[in-house]
């Protein structure tokens, strides 16, 4: 019975069908009203919009632009103490962490928006044993918890795991109190019922009671590495990262390991590649793929999607056998543009054209517009090459030109200044002779 509201542009937690809940506005005689207590374990796609993960895939060891996240509920049942107690003991006791690997955020107030800190659940962490020196207070930004501009929202706290005894940590647990909501002029009511979210990634959590260095070190990924080495003409994945590595061999295993997840459950899930909306996210996804196959891996036509039935794949996530025909299709259709945009980058870089690593934005913007490259994938493929592009014309040229479809993400609205919201959904643009159109909120700035 449970279902996205058509306003999400990819799920990104589960807390978007549990609103009616949480406002206590669902329907009484439904059975989500009855709901108390949820576990679940829901997809999550990260990869536009206010939550966008997609350009640290591959770079680093923990983000995936999809994964699983492991959810439980209170809905006006238990609240910040059982829930805290619940997660300590079952991360430290029955999942045998260590706890001095363990460091705890809570919310430290903010006094521009005339919130106060959040001593109690400060206490509670005390209380459970958590030492002062591993229990840190952060802002707004991290530790206060809001679904858009207005709805539900509340104080967070994390738990984070560090991998190296050096707080070398991500982010395992994460608790929102939900016992607030904010109205549209921004005042802040109490809730008729105090809920509690819990959310852990799966990847983060397998990582660690595997006792790896990395996601991509456990088994949801190391059959599907061990298979894309096999189609590749490379050598075998050996996790090494950082900048020297950026769109190298390791980072494009990592890449196609994550897209290729992604590419099946939202293709399974009925998302094709497109223009628009979820579906250009999901085109963005498959070239990245596509690009790191054909020209870090040397992989052949084809290769992306059979990755598709292999153990993982088929194993842990859903599959239909029109997953590959679609990754086909897509890809086919991409790589001769792949080839003359690559040619593309080598002329430019060797003409006159081309000085001081500034890379003409002229070239970027006609690969962009002409032959399909997603902004970020040009990004990126410069970057290897220790060049950038002429950011200012090429924010110019993205100005000017008179009809365009896409996707801005959030760091782009900021850039080019333009006003925005953090519902993923309006950064949907249209260009028309100069102004942005946001068809979703009917807005032109
Ligand atoms: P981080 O700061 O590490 O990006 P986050 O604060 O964005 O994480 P939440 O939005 O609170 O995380 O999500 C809850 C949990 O989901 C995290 O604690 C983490 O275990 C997992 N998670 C979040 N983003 C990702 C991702 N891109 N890939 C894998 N797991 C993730």
């Amino acid at each position: 019975p449970l279902s996205v509201p058509p306003v999400q542009l990819l799920t990104v937690c589960s807390v978007f069908q549990f609103k009616p809940i949480l406002l206590g506005t669902a329907d009484p005689r439904s059975e989500m009203a009855s709901y108390r207590r949820v576990t679940n374990s829901q997809k999550c796609v990260r990869a536009g919009g206010k939550h966008n993960d997609l350009e640290d895939v591959g770079r680093d060891l923990t983000h995936h632009t999809f994964f699983e996240m492991l959810g439980n509920w209170s809905f006006g049942d238990y609240f910040k103490e059982e829930a805290c107690r619940m997660a300590w003991s079952l991360l430290t006791e029955h999942y045998g962490i260590p706890a001095d690997r363990l460091y705890v955020s809570y919310f430290a107030g903010d006094a521009a928006s005339g919130l106060p800190a959040d001593e109690e659940t400060r206490q509670i962490w005390l209380d459970i044993g958590v030492p002062p020196r591993r229990l840190l207070p952060f802002g707004l930004k991290e530790n206060f918890w809001e679904m858009g501009d207005s709805g539900p929202c509340g104080p967070c706290t994390e738990i984070h795991y560090d991998h190296i005894g050096g707080r070398d940590a991500a982010t395992l647990v994460v608790f929102q109190s939900v016992h607030v909501t904010r109205e549209v002029d921004q005042s802040l009511l109490l809730l008729p019922q105090f809920s509690v979210d819990t959310g852990m990634g799966l990847e983060r959590l397998v990582n660690i009671l595997q006792g790896k260095r990395s996601n991509y070190d456990t088994d949801l990924f190391t059959p599907l590495l061990h298979a894309i080495h096999q189609i590749s003409r490379v050598r075998p994945y050996s996790g090494r990262t950082g900048a020297a590595d950026v769109g190298k061999v390791d980072m494009a295993y990592r890449v196609v390991a994550d897209h290729i997840r992604t590419l099946s459950v939202c293709i399974a899930d009925g998302i094709h590649p497109g223009m628009s909306g979820a579906e250009l996210v999901l085109r963005r996804i498959l070239r990245r793929a596509v690009r790191f196959c054909v020209e870090v891996l040397q992989t052949p036509q084809g290769a992306l999607a059979s990755l598709v039935p292999t153990e993982v794949v088929i194993g842990t996530l859903m599959f239909f056998p029109q997953v590959t025909d679609i990754i086909n299709e897509n890809e086919a259709h991409f790589l001769s543009s792949l080839q003359q945009g690559s040619r593309l980058i080598l002329r430019t870089l060797n003409s006159v054209d081309y000085k001081h690593g500034v890379f003409p934005a002229s070239v970027a913007w006609s690969l962009h517009r002409d032959l399909g490259f997603p902004l970020d994938l040009v990004d990126l493929m410069l970057e290897e090459r220790g060049v950038q592009v002429d950011r200012q014309e090429l924010d110019r040229l993205i100005t000017e030109t008179p009809v365009m479809l896409d996707v801005l993400s959030l760091a782009e609205l900021q850039r080019l200044g333009v006003p925005h919201t953090d519902d993923g959904l309006k950064y949907q643009y249209r260009l028309e002779q100069g102004r942005y159109v946001f068809p979703a909120c009917h807005a032109t700035v």
